[in-house]
């Protein structure tokens, strides 16, 4: 028998979970469908994000971030802590548990919003008909007015370095390594490239990253990526850009890679090599030949500014689409489809979308920066200021990083913030609800800031833009 829904949702990651979930609760009879298999053999709904992405990741980063510092920078506090080691493998079990926590919680979410879960495989076929194939066995055929498609992304695999799962690895190889390599070679200094690099880099790998590019971090603000760069140095995270990669081969239990750059072609050795050159869009046994979906050129699934796909009523949301692969674009852009399909307001702007890179300092960023403003032609007045001069920053021993914020020069509209520094992951926050407000950089400046606090460096920086800045020369 054919069980019907209003809205059957295939993939539970961030995009797929927070749209059931939302769906449920906007009173739609509601399906979702997930197959990932934890590691404790349970379902565990939650996607890339919660199972081999953002939370485990933080985790790792939080776990070296405390030992990092312990080594580095408690002395000067008087605490004296000596023959530091880590355990990698009690690391480890605290990131799965972590993990496990997470997804079990959204199980229990899904039972508690009355959002029927099947833990298989989805097919959608033609007239909204989807085949589950069951984990471990049988098949359920389901049926619904709405679709969503929620399948996320994997990592992309260079087609002459295939990963083996253990010395050529991907994000979800580089969050399980056992034992910390002497030397670990990354391909790619993008997020993942610096989050996954910082992680083993502070546990004493000699961490180099190769990246394609000429320019480091071409997506932040110049400045930004300028300063993150001196305090990656610092941290011996060696990048060398304009490099390409031609080939990596397993010799003997060593990675074995040659590169080319400006010199010419060097060879280098590494015990380990994390390949984070950019994720795809996963569609693989989602969409049978009658589903009438169609795919772009980069195998993304095809939707307009509304989500809907080419197929009537089916949508498509998350890392599967076009758009940034973040955690939260995809929680929003499932709320959005849901609001759309119960007759609601649904609005996305994608320039209020923050990034955040969770290195430390951290980098943080939303709007524009200074050269995209440059090269649209637009009238802009910036404001910074460096966290050294900030007496909660210089207390805790963060002093390194800035905020820097760029409004319009006419309407003082606020159209970008760039942060990097402690906390930037939340200090956006605020530049983010000034900017969906579409408020000004006086805005900023006008509200009070308890003190001390880093988030003064934001209400400096904007009160900067004004020339009016009190702990700064204007
Ligand atoms: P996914 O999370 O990939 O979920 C898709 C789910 O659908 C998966 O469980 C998959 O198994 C399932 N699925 C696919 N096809 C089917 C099918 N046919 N049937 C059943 N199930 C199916 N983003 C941030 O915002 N912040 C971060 O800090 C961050 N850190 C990251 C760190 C790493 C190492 C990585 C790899 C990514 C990180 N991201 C981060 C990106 C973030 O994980 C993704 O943007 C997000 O998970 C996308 O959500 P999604 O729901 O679209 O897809
Ligand atoms: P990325 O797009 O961030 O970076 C990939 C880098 O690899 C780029 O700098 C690119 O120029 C370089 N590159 C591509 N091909 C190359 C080659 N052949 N040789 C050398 N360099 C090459 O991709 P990623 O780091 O794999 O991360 C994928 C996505 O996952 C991110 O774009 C982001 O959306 C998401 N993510 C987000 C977070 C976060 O929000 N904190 C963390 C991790 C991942």
């Amino acid at each position: 028998m054919t069980e019907k829904y209003d809205l059957i949702v295939i993939g539970a990651g961030p995009a797929g979970y927070v749209a059931a979930i939302h769906a449920a609760q906007s009173g739609l009879k509601t399906a979702c469908i997930d197959r990932t298999v934890g590691k404790d053999d349970k379902p565990a709904p939650g996607g890339t994000c919660l199972n081999v992405g953002c939370i485990p990741s933080k985790a790792l980063l939080d776990s070296t971030k405390h030992f990092s510092h312990l080594q580095h920078d408690y002395a000067e506090h008087g605490i004296v802590a000596e023959n530091i080691s880590m355990n990698v493998s009690t690391m480890l079990a605290r990131k799965d548990k972590i993990v496990s926590q997470l997804t079990g919680g959204i199980t229990q979410l899904f039972k508690a919003n009355k959002v029927s879960f099947y833990h298989g495989t989805g097919e959608l076929t033609a007239n909204n008909m989807v085949n589950v194939e069951i984990v471990g066995g049988e098949s359920v055929q389901l049926q619904a007015d709405n679709i969503l498609l929620a399948s996320g992304s994997s990592a992309i695999e260079i087609p002459s370095i295939k990963f083996d799962g253990e010395y050529i690895i991907d994000n979800i190889g580089a969050l399980e390594i056992s034992e910390v390599p002497a030397k670990l070679g990354v391909i790619g200094a993008g997020v993942i490239g610096l989050e996954l690099g910082s992680v083993w880099g502070r546990l004493g790998s000699e961490v180099t990253i190769l990246e394609a590019l000429p320019e480091f971090l071409p997506a932040a603000d110049k400045d930004i990526a300028r300063l993150a760069a001196r305090e990656f140095k610092k941290q011996k995270l060696e990048i060398r850009l304009n490099t390409l990669v031609k080939s990596a081969q397993v010799i003997d239990g060593e990675v074995v890679v040659v590169i080319e750059n400006k010199a010419g072609e060097e060879q280098l050795s590494f015990d380990r090599l994390l390949v984070a050159v950019g994720r795809r869009a996963y569609t693989d046994g989602l969409l049978a030949a009658d589903s009438g979906v169609t795919l772009t050129e980069r195998g993304q699934i095809e939707v307009d500014d509304n989500c809907l796909t080419s197929a009537t009523n089916v949508y498509a949301v998350g890392d599967a689409v076009r758009g940034p692969m973040l955690a939260h674009k995809a929680s929003e852009e499932g709320i959005a489809v849901v609001n759309r399909i119960a007759g609601k307001y649904a609005h996305l702007d994608f320039n209020t979308i923050p990034w955040v890179i969770y290195t430390d300092p951290e980098i943080a960023w939303v709007g524009k920066t200074e050269q995209q403003l440059k090269e649209q032609g637009v009238d802009y007045k910036s404001g910074s200021f460096p966290f050294a001069a900030n007496g909660r920053a210089l207390a805790g021993g963060s002093p390194a990083g800035m905020v820097k914020l760029l409004a319009d020069a006419t309407t003082d509209e606020l159209l970008g913030a760039h942060i990097v520094g402690a906390n930037a992951s939340e200090l956006i926050a605020e530049c983010v609800v000034t900017m969906e407000f579409h408020g000004s950089s006086e805005d900023l400046a006008m509200i009070v800031h308890a003190h001390p606090t880093l988030s003064e460096a934001v209400h400096e920086a904007a009160l900067n833009v004004q020339k009016k800045a009190i702990h700064r020369a204007n």
